[in-house]
């Protein structure tokens, strides 16, 4: 079920839970401003999930309060596991959904990284 991103952070969803520990996830990236791990439901060959380590819903409240470092940090980090993965040279895609109509449903902002074959133009 989307999310409407403008709501409060809620400290018991999924990500939030795997970030703690609480529940398991198949890690393949942490620092000390993201934490990425494989999608349950994987939609590619590859399909990782980046999470900031900060208390953020979405895109929306994380551009609008996150420090630099924390951006940085994040955006950095994006980077390193693709880079890790050896996706520069074939390709990746990059996805960030955000809020009801980008088809959120889990609120704690990720981005979903795919790759592993020709993802084609767009995926809707
Ligand atoms: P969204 O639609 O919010 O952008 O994507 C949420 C993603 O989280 C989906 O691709 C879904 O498969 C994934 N997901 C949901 N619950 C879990 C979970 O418990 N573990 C993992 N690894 N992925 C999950």
């Amino acid at each position: 079920m989307p999310i409407d991103a403008t709501l409060p952070y809620d400290d018991e969803n999924i990500f939030a839970k795997i970030l703690r520990g609480e529940i398991p996830s198949k890690k393949v990236y942490e620092d000390e401003w993201a934490y990425a791990f494989h999608d349950i439901a994987p939609q590619a060959p590859l399909h990782i999930l980046v999470i900031p380590k900060g208390r953020y819903v979405s895109w929306d409240d994380f551009s609008a309060k996150a420090s630099a470092d924390e951006i940085a940090g994040f955006v950095r980090a994006v980077g390193t596991i693709a880079r890790d993965h050896d996706l520069v040279e074939p390709g990746y895609r990059l996805l960030g959904n955000v809020g009801a109509d980008g088809g959120q449903e889990v609120p704690h902002l990720h981005v979903h990284l795919f790759g592993g074959k020709p993802l084609g133009r767009m995926i809707s």
